[in-house]
């Protein structure tokens, strides 16, 4: 394995990305970056990313932002609990750390929201502190390199990986971490496709020599997911949409969302229910979150009176001002697409 290190730091000097947050390598940026990165590819991260910096430039303007506006800024992202932790955090460096952002692997680990990666990637990468960064791509390169069949997904394969990372770590710490990542993020790509006439690492590679790129790195996953029916109701009123604001805790708390009922209710029991003036099916629409499943259908009903239940929002103000879940999204771009048929 230490074969790996100079090859791959001289390919990283010549083919690393520019990426906005790679600047000049603080803490901030690279913060913020990590944690939109986490559930989210790097092209679609960029515009949420110079969107973000442009209104929270800094730990403290992040500190102070309000809950609705930075849900707002993330919206899109998903996985909304890690805009929450960032903004924890950020009031906790302002109150333990005079608003510096802290400097070695084990104080940035207790930030909000931070686990072993991040924690590496932004110790090593900015404070050039000796410690690996073990990420999905990091562990596709590793199991490929060595030609394990181990599960990747198996937290002891992980500590394996990291012994093996960590014993031959250079100084330039930072500089190999990223080089790793960029590596399995351009090069070495999931799927059975990496691009392996490119890889400087090619001559080292197990998989390469015997032709595993397809098989490894094995990743068998053990996950069973709630399933839930959900009837979505886009409730129209006098130029206003209905909405209202999730719980503070649990899933998608403190975002907006449209009305919706736990199972699937017909046509005729809505009008029986509701008595809208007009009655339109939208379709269906899945969405998959960490632990349960959404299967929604959804309606579009003009109401004639709106009801104090809700908050009710021009469509302007539900595209700029409400942070709308992703999983309501299918819904509300069908009637945002063709106004003409639904707002009359
Ligand atoms: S040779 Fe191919 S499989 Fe091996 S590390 Fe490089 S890109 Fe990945």
């Amino acid at each position: 394995m230490e074969k790996i290190v100079k090859p791959l730091l001289e390919w990283f000097e010549t083919h690393q990305r520019e990426l906005p947050w790679r600047k000049d390598r603080q803490p901030y940026p690279i913060w913020v970056s990590e944690i939109m990165l986490q559930q989210t590819r790097i092209e679609a991260v960029k515009k949420y990313y110079t969107r973000f910096m442009e209104e929270l430039p800094d730990i403290e303007s992040l500190s102070q932002v309000s809950e609705d506006r930075l849900l707002k800024l993330w919206e899109g992202l998903g996985y909304y609990s890690r805009a929450k932790n960032l903004k924890k955090s950020a009031q906790m460096i302002m109150e333990e750390y005079g608003g510096e952002f802290p400097q070695t692997y084990k104080d940035i680990l207790r930030l909000s929201g931070i686990g072993e990666y991040t924690a590496g990637a932004i110790a090593s990468v900015c404070f050039n502190e000796k410690v690996t960064a073990v990420d999905g791509n990091v562990l596709r390169v590793v199991a490929r390199l060595l030609g394990s069949r181990e599960n990747v997904l198996l937290p002891q394969t992980k500590e394996k990986f990291k012994k093996k990372l960590q014993e031959i770590l250079p100084e330039q710490s930072g500089k190999f971490n990223e080089a790793l990542m960029e590596l399995g993020e351009t090069v070495c790509l999931p799927n059975g496709s990496p691009v392996c006439r490119e890889c400087p690492l090619a001559e080292y590679c197990v998989s390469y020599r015997e032709g595993l790129m397809g098989e490894i790195p094995v990743r068998i996953k053990n996950i069973k997911r709630k399933k839930e029916e959900k009837t979505v109701l886009i409730l129209w009123c006098k130029g206003k949409f209905a909405i209202e604001k999730r719980m503070t805790k649990g899933l998608l708390s403190g975002m907006y969302q449209f009305p919706n009922m736990e199972g699937y209710f017909t046509e005729e029991e809505l009008k029986a229910k509701l008595q809208p003036l007009r009655i339109l099916f939208l379709g269906k629409a899945k969405h998959i979150f960490s632990h349960i499943e959404w299967y929604m259908q959804g309606y579009f009903l003009e109401v004639g009176e709106p009801s104090e239940k809700y908050l009710w929002a021009t469509p302007q103000e539900l595209t700029e001002k409400y942070a709308l879940p992703t999983a309501f999204q299918p819904f509300w771009k069908k009637c945002h697409s063709q106004p003409e048929i639904f707002i009359k």
